[in-house]
Parts: C-alpha cells; sequence; structure tokens
C-alpha cells in the first residue's frame, strides 16, 4: 500500500478565527474544544524535533535519551505558565 506523503515545505496561510462552525457542529461531529488540563501537550522545540508529549516529564526523558542533554527550556506547551 502506498503511504501518504508530503512536500516537505507545505506553503503556508494565515490563521484565521473559525467563525462558521455552531456549537451544535462541534458536539455532533469528531472535532472539539479541549483544554490544557484535558489534552496536556509538550512540545520539544529543539531544531527539527517537534516532538509531542503528554507531560514535562516525558519530554525530559525524550530529551536525555535522544538529544543527551537536561536542558529544560525550548518547550512549547499551554500547561505552564511563561517563565518570568
Ligand atoms: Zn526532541
Amino acid at each position: 500500500m502506498q503511504q501518504p506523503s508530503l512536500p516537505s515545505v507545505l506553503p503556508s496561510s494565515p490563521a484565521v478565527q473559525d467563525a462558521t462552525a455552531t456549537p451544535e457542529q462541534l458536539e455532533s461531529t469528531l472535532a472539539r474544544v479541549t483544554t490544557p488540563a484535558e489534552t496536556p501537550i509538550f512540545i520539544c522545540a529543539f531544531e527539527r524535533c517537534n516532538r509531542l508529549f503528554p507531560s514535562r516529564d516525558r519530554l525530559m526523558f525524550h530529551r536525555k535519551r535522544d538529544h543527551d542533554s537536561e536542558d529544560q527550556g525550548d518547550v512549547i506547551t499551554w500547561n505552564e505558565d511563561a517563565p518570568a
């Protein structure tokens, strides 16, 4: 079976707010709104990595194993306040 493929560079487009979907549509389809508490997201923002993990602990385990680093920075998440 042919694997799906994507070009290495995707065309960018401006992000716009969804002003057409109704709450009823959101509830009747697979798409739905989530929250940081319900869907924790921690992304390893090291160059060319961008892997996603469900907790900071898991991300740091990956970072130590795959990057040989214990750097706490370069993490994209909506679960923690930005450092002061
Ligand atoms: Zn990584």
